[in-house]
């Protein structure tokens, strides 16, 4: 596996691979690699001729500095990962190249009501970060494809809006890959590291509110089934920022379904201060 730094040598080595008509797959991440990012590169390593995956832990997309500085770091597992699934291009830049002219005055991104809900409204600013990010990384890697994990909901309409914005949609095809998870449910992530035994054992319930949420939902008004929800939740020992029926399509929220419309329903939590977020497609 190739392993580039720098902004400008992994933009010139794939200048040389297009010039061959290969189709490039970019799998962006902030690396403590688990099961999920796999699936996304597997399906990447299965579908493009070269697959670039990066590893970059975003500054402007914490507004938490106790969260950026506890996110876990495992390089050289990471590293092995990579290897062992056939990544070919690593890319880990320190932050100048990420963001050469620093970090004050950065572009903000007109994404209007998807980011003044659910993550947007307790994460302020978390997805402007996302957008610096993202655009400054398909700006170097222009890939072909692009992919994301649906265990990010929110985030992948927002990235959809993002190649609209700057005129990338019909360049970039994004591809957004299922939420893997443990045996017991707990969908995969980096965070999940930080969590204690005993936290790591009450984890499940969100899955388990996830599933009881979608067996028993029904058309007409679903306050009381979100309010069972929470109640499951705030037993087991978990801070709610939000559980939450959406759109599907757009995230508007949606109290009284008419059992037609796509539907979501999205949570994030807190255990032991981590927060933790999933989501399942109802319908
Ligand atoms: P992260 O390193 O958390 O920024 O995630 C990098 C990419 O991996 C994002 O597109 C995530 O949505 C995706 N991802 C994270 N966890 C999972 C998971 N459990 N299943 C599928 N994709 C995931």
């Amino acid at each position: 596996m190739n392993i580039i730094k720098k902004a400008g040598l992994l933009e010139n080595f794939l200048l040389q691979q297009k010039d061959k008509k290969i189709e490039i797959g970019f799998v962006p991440t902030m690396g403590a690699l688990h099961a999920g990012h796999h699936s996304l590169l597997q399906e990447s390593l299965r579908r493009d001729d070269l697959t670039v995956c990066s590893i970059f832990v975003n500054p402007t997309q914490f507004n938490d500095p106790d969260d950026y500085e506890k996110y876990p770091s495992t390089p050289l597992e990471d590293i092995q990962l990579l290897e062992s699934a056939g990544c070919q291009v690593l890319f880990l830049p320190a932050l100048p190249e990420i963001y050469p002219e620093g970090l004050s005055q950065l572009r903000q991104y007109e994404l209007g009501f998807l980011e003044t809900v659910l993550e947007g409204k307790f994460r302020p600013g978390h997805f402007q970060g996302v957008c610096q990010v993202v655009h400054r990384l398909l700006n170097i890697v222009m890939p072909d494809r692009l992919y994301l994990g649906q265990k990010d909901f929110q985030q992948c309409l927002v990235i959809r809006k993002l190649l609209s914005l700057v005129h990338l949609e019909n360049k970039i095809s994004l591809q957004i890959m299922p939420t893997i998870r443990e045996t017991d449910g707990l969908a995969m992530s980096s965070r999940n590291k930080r969590l204690s035994p005993q936290a790591r054992a009450v984890a499940p319930e969100i899955y388990r509110t996830l599933c009881y949420i979608k067996q028993n939902i029904q058309s007409g008004n679903t306050r009381e089934l979100i309010q069972q929800g929470m109640t499951k939740l705030e037993k087991a020992g978990f801070k709610i920022d939000y559980l939450q029926l959406a759109s599907a399509d757009t995230l508007h929220p949606i109290e009284v379904w008419n059992g037609e419309e796509n539907l979501v329903v999205l949570t994030a939590v807190f255990l032991e201060g981590i927060r933790l977020i999933d989501n399942l497609i109802v319908r």
